[in-house]
Order: structure tokens, then C-alpha cells, then sequence
């Protein structure tokens, strides 16, 4: 059962006068945010400013120069773990948040640290993570800056000098909430939301005083048990009115989901905010809702008032979703002149795989068309009822359904952005296909991500029983694809697997992209053609949003480079830590060489049994896979166990899964669900992995 959630206690860690900063450090208010083109040396939020464009209006890094474009310097970071953040800079001063919610403060001309937090996230918060304990970012605003960290705090820093000022634990302590999504400010509120949505729990956005911590509102996106009292949240109305017809079955007993780990917006013209939710849980609607109704508010993107938290509108991209179409891509809002008319507008392209343009005063879907090839839950959005007409075998309720996109989306979180030159916005965009087969019995376990559906199958892109049809993505492609919001066409697309965008005065889109899985490379093309003009290798993946800023007349393009978690096609290296990069026109800085390759597999001199290898895959599947990856193949981010010394000594893996030994990195004691013999099967089955992982390394060095 989810526990309902008390309204916590805010810690002041120190008195507020004694530590308010010196003048003149980080002091970003709403006049500022307002008018933010007018300081295109700083990006002063997440999105750059608070229409969330990532535009730069800086113009001497250009398709001209751009070939000049070189590493000015540096800064590594303490973690191997995936890095996502998008960094602010604030009048010559960097921050940037990483993996474990820690934050830096960095001279953004030198890279030189001025101060480091490190919130001390207790390692069993990784647990109830979906795709590692990642931090996408913080806020800056009044001398403060703002970090959710991935154990559901919301704390706020002093940002002169890194010190705690408040501290307020925003999810309910012992349950299965994360924090990895950038807070937002506006209007002396900090606004936060949660993940969570693989694991159950009800999803909520909150509104936090900034200055002192206090909580002013919060907006529930799903109803609770309807035995229960209200929340006493400003959702109570509106959930009752529009939400609790919309749900059926037992969904209160898990939560629902609908997290808000995502797109999180103030528009200042309509002084609202604006959200986007995640999937159902349990992912099937079958086990989460009787099979039936909307679910309001799973997947939609829901506006209110900013003040009071009041509902405004939603609109709900996805009716009953249970496909894991979460609507939490960024929200780019824009004035875009529609039929003569010109109008202000949010734009949207979701995981499900159609671009929507909404009108922000109303709600109203003025259009919708994919923007990925071969989308096939639904043949079209009615722009008179702005409903999907969903295909009905793609409720997979009597048979599996192949459904495109799959369930990582045609765009995932990663940024996108829009250059009010081109009139284009740019998105990461992927084709890919998730094999949904329903389960007959779903059974909830807190902690575990059961999600009704088969995941065996869906791994392998297929039946199980039934011929390998290989990994889900196989058959996939990824681009970056350049869209014209106004015509809903396609402008040019560049292929390769790419993630977070910037688009710049200097008629550049750089992107962010990932070389054979684990490598990386910065890559700049011209926004208006998508030539690419410039690129960068980097020893790691890159997939965080890159930003443009200048300090003392020169311009810098700066990316945090850091694998994520769940990159496709992993061949393993050795854990290489994140870092900061920054380049300018002529940068003089030597980058460090490359890791090595990662050591070989080691597997034990001794074959497992077909019992114990049979045992060990189930156990593996359900508690390792989503970490370590499945079959046993990982990017070496979270450790690719068949190459672990540990495989090889049973003490040692005892040591880790039962005892916990690791507990800190993430990696909990199991005992709460594995016996001691229960792990030698799981060591049984990984090290017949590791020997067809010699098998294969051995045959390709062979013939090399
Ligand atoms: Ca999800």
C-alpha cells in the first residue's frame, strides 16, 4: 500500500540572515528571469530562460568560426554514474549538478571549483531508481540554489558558498519516490516533482517558499484510495470532479503513477505552470484500472495557477495509457502565428511519438501529427475532441502488441530546442518497438517494478517461448530531427543516436551524441540545413543539454559528458568518470588520454548446473536486470558483472548481495528477498554469461 503523504517538516539548517549572500552572487530574480535575452552571457535556467527554448542569442561561435571551436577546459568530476544535468551559469559562475544530486560551483572561465555540496544521498535510494541516481539539474534564484536530490529532498544552498540554508524532505519517507528532475523558480516559489511511476506511488508537483522552505502548494495528478480523506492539496477539488470518475478497479492500492519527473514550467504571460505526467502504474490498465477509463491525470500535461496550485486545464495525451508513454518531455512555450493568427503556444513531443502544439491560455490541441515513422497505437488525433483514436488491438488486452514507439518513446527527457531564427525545434528523436504482453496476475511488491506486463518478452522484443527476436531497438534508428511547429513537417534530420540539444544566434544546433554506446562526441550542425560543421570525441557518452554563455568577451560551449545508465549496445570500458567540458573559439586545453578498454569476462572455473542457471536467470531477471542490465550485458556504467572480479569468489558476492557490503554505491543488501544460495545461483547463472562473453572475445580477438 502507498502511505498517504504528511506534509514534512522543513529543516532550517541555518539562520536565513546570517547566511543571505553577498551582494551580487547569483542574485536572479523575476525581473531578470523576465528579461533574460538581455544577458545572453548567463543561462540563467534550466531551459535558459523561462520559456525553456535553449536558445542562445551569442553569436561569435558561428557556422563561420565554429571550425575553431577547442576544449578550453575541463573539470572531472567524482562519478562514474550517469550524468544529465543541464548546468546554469550565473555571472561567471558555473553550477552544475551530477549523479548522487551532489552540486559544484565552478569559475566558468577556468573550470577552478568554488565550492562543492554533496547532500550524502544514502545508497539504498537507488534502489527504487528506474535508470540510475542522475540529477538533470538545479535553480538559481535570489543568492540561492536549488537542488532536489534522488532521496526526495529539496534543499537550497547558500550560492556563494555551498552551504545548506534549508532542507525539506518532499516525498514520503520509506517509499519508493526519487528526485531527479531540475526544480524550477518563479514568484519566490521553488517548484519540485518526483519519479517513480515504474514503482507505484501517486504523482504530485509541490510548491516550496524560496526563501524559507515552507510548502505553499501541491497538486496530486492521480485520485487516492477513495475510502481515504481528501489530501487537503489544492487537487482535492478537481480530482473529485474531473479525476475519480475517469478510475475504476483496485489502481489506489499501488498508487496509479503519473509522476512529475520532467517538464516543469512557469509562463509568466498567464502566470501558470505547467506539467507534464508520467505513465500508469501498473503499466497495463487492466491490472491498474479494471481495463477501463481515462485516468486522469497519467500522461497529460496539466496547467495551474501559479500562486495557488488551482487547476487551470489538462490536456491528456494519451486516454488510459499503458504503453509507458510518459508526457514528460520538455515543454517549450512560444508565440507561433497559426492560420494569420499569432498565438501563444506550448509545444510537446512526447514519448508516444505525436508533436502537439496547445494553446496555453485553454488547453486546446490545435494540432498533432507524428514525428517519428511507424507510430501505430493510434491512427490520428481528432483536433475536434483532441482524443487519439487509438487502435484497439493495441491495448494488448486478448494478444501481444509490437507497438512503435516503444515504451523509451520517439523522445525521451532529453532536451530539445527552438531557435526563433529558424523557426524549427529540434528534437532527439528514435524509432524503436516495445513487445507488450499482458500478464494474467499482477502481483505488487513495494520496491520491485513489477508492472503487469511480461517482461521477458519485452526485453527480447518478442515471445519468449518463441524464437530470440533480438534486444529491444534492435531494428531501430535515432536522429535529430529539425520540425516546423507551424506546418508540422520535417525540415532536414541528421542520423546517429543523439540526445540533448542547444540551438544558438550563430545559426548552430549542437547536439550531444553517443559513439558505439559508450563513447562519445559534441557534434554542432547548421540549424538551418543540418550540415554538420563541427564535432568532438569524448571518452564518454554525452547526454546532458549543452549551454552557451560568455565570460569577459569570450563564448563558451559547455556539456557535462557522462554516460547514461541505459545506453543501447554497450560494449564495456572501464568506469570513467563524468566531467564538464567546456570549449571556446581557439581553446588551448589537452583533455587527459582515454580509459582502457574494461578487463576481460571472468567467469568461475565451474559450469553451472541447468537448475542453478535456471533459478539464478529468474532472480537475476527480476532484481539485477534493470541495473546490471539484461542477459547480463551492460555499458560497465553500473558494473557489468561478467567481468567482476567478484564472480569468480563466492565469499565476495556473498559479501555484496546478501551482506551489503556496497550499500553506499547503490548496490543494497538482497536479503530482504534472496537466501545466501539464492545468490549463488544468480553468481551460477551470470558466470555462464561471462563465458560466452570469453567465447565471443576470444573468437573476435581470433580473427582480428
Ligand atoms: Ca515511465
Amino acid at each position: 500500500m502507498i502511505r498517504r503523504i504528511g506534509l514534512a517538516a522543513v529543516i532550517v539548517l541555518a539562520p536565513l540572515l546570517a547566511v543571505a549572500a553577498p551582494a551580487g552572487v547569483a542574485q536572479v530574480d523575476d525581473t531578470r528571469l523576465a528579461h533574460a535575452e538581455r544577458e545572453p552571457q548567463n543561462w540563467l535556467t534550466h531551459g535558459g530562460d523561462w520559456n525553456e527554448r535553449r536558445f542562445s542569442r551569442l553569436a561569435q561561435i558561428n557556422v563561420q568560426t565554429v571550425r575553431r571551436l577547442k576544449p578550453a577546459w575541463y573539470f572531472d568530476y567524482d562519478t562514474t554514474r550517469g550524468q544529465e544535468a543541464t548546468p546554469l551559469v550565473v555571472d561567471g559562475v558555473m553550477y552544475v549538478s551530477t549523479a548522487w544530486s551532489k552540486v559544484y560551483a565552478l569559475d566558468a572561465r577556468t573550470g577552478r571549483q568554488i565550492w562543492f555540496f554533496d547532500p550524502k544521498v544514502p545508497g539504498s535510494a537507488a534502489v527504487p531508481t528506474c535508470c540510475d541516481i542522475v540529477n538533470r539539474g538545479v535553480a538559481v534564484y535570489k543568492g540561492l540554489v536549488y537542488v532536489g536530490t534522488v532521496d526526495g529532498r529539496l534543499i537550497a544552498l547558500n550560492a556563494a558558498t555551498g552551504t545548506p540554508v534549508w532542507s525539506t524532505v518532499t516525498t514520503p519517507v520509506g517509499t519508493t519516490y526519487s528526485i531527479t528532475g531540475a526544480p524550477r523558480v518563479a514568484r519566490d516559489k521553488v517548484f519540485i516533482g518526483n519519479a517513480g511511476s515504474e514503482f507505484g506511488g501517486r504523482g504530485y508537483v509541490s510548491a516550496y517558499d524560496a526563501r524559507s522552505g515552507k510548502l505553499i502548494w501541491r497538486f496530486y495528478t492521480v485520485p487516492g484510495d477513495p475510502a481515504a480523506k481528501q489530501d487537503g492539496a489544492a487537487s482535492d477539488e478537481v480530482l473529485a470532479r474531473l479525476a475519480r470518475p475517469t478510475w475504476f478497479g483496485d489502481w489506489y492500492k499501488y498508487g496509479g503513477g503519473g509522476h512529475v519527473w520532467n517538464a516543469l514550467v512557469f509562463d509568466p504571460d498567464l502566470n501558470q505552470v505547467y506539467f507534464g505526467t508520467g505513465n500508469g502504474y501498473p503499466w497495463s490498465r487492466v491490472h491498474r484500472s479494471a481495463g477501463k477509463g481515462d485516468n486522469l491525470f497519467i500522461a497529460s500535461i496539466v496547467a495551474v495557477d501559479a500562486d495557488t496550485g488551482r487547476y487551470k486545464w489538462h490536456y491528456q495525451e494519451v486516454p488510459g495509457e499503458e504503453w509507458d508513454y510518459d508526457a514528460i518531455a520538455d515543454i517549450t512555450l512560444v508565440d507561433l502565428r497559426i492560420d494569420g493568427q499569432l498565438k501563444k503556444v506550448l509545444l510537446h513531443a512526447p514519448k508516444d511519438g505525436f508533436f502537439y502544439v496547445i494553446e496555453r491560455a485553454t488547453g486546446k490541441v490545435l494540432s498533432a501529427q507524428p514525428y517519428i515513422s511507424g507510430l501505430n497505437w493510434a491512427t490520428r488525433v481528432d483536433l475536434a475532441t483532441g482524443r487519439p483514436e487509438i487502435v484497439a488491438a493495441a491495448r494488448y488486452q486478448d494478444a501481444p502488441w509490437l507497438g512503435i514507439p516503444g515504451g523509451g518513446g520517439g523522445h525521451n527527457w532529453q532536451p530539445v530546442a527552438f531557435s526563433p531564427m529558424t523557426g524549427l525545434i529540434y528534437i532527439p528523436a528514435t524509432e524503436s518497438s516495445t513487445y507488450y504482453e499482458l500478464l494474467p496476475e499482477f502481483r505488487y511488491v513495494q520496491g520491485i517494478p513489477h508492472i503487469g506486463i511480461n517482461r521477458e518478452s519485452m526485453v527480447h522484443g518478442g515471445p519468449a517461448s518463441g524464437p530470440p527476436k533480438g534486444p529491444t531497438g534492435a531494428a531501430n534508428s535515432a536522429y535529430l530531427l529539425a520540425w516546423n511547429p507551424v506546418t508540422q513537417s520535417e525540415a532536414w534530420r541528421a542520423n546517429g543516436r543523439g540526445n540533448g540539444v542547444l540551438a544558438t544566434a550563430g545559426n548552430l544546433v549542437f547536439q550531444g551524441r553517443s559513439r558505439a554506446g559508450l563513447l562519445g562526441e559534441l557534434v554542432a550542425f547548421r540549424a538551418d540545413t543540418g550540415e554538420r560543421v563541427w564535432s568532438y570525441n569524448t571518452p564518454n557518452a554525452i547526454v546532458a543539454g549543452p549551454v552557451m554563455y560568455s565570460v569577459g568577451g569570450e563564448q563558451y560551449v559547455a556539456v557535462s559528458s557522462g554516460p547514461s545508465a541505459v545506453v543501447f549496445t554497450p560494449p564495456a570500458r572501464m568506469r570513467d568518470n563524468g566531467r564538464m567540458l567546456a570549449f571556446k573559439l581557439d581553446g588551448t586545453a589537452t583533455l587527459p588520454p582515454d580509459s582502457p578498454l574494461a578487463p576481460p569476462a571472468n567467469p568461475p572455473d565451474q559450469i553451472a548446473s541447468s537448475t542453478a542457471y535456471n533459478t539464478g536467470k529468474a532472480h537475476y531477471d527480476l532484481y539485477c536486470a534493470r541495473c546490471h542490465g539484461f542477459d547480463a550485458q551492460s555499458a560497465n556504467v553500473i558494473p557489468d558483472l561478467r567481468r567482476s572480479p567478484m564472480l569468480t569468489d563466492k565469499s565476495a558476492w556473498k559479501r555484496v548481495v546478501i551482506d551489503g557490503a556496497l550499500t553506499d554505491r547503490g548496490m543494497v543488501s538482497w536479503a530482504k528477498f534472496l537466501s545466501p544460495a539464492d545468490a549463488e545461483t544468480i553468481r551460477a547463472y551470470v558466470g555462464e554469461q561471462a563465458r560466452a562473453l570469453q567465447q565471443q572475445e576470444l573468437s573476435s580477438s581470433s580473427t582480428r
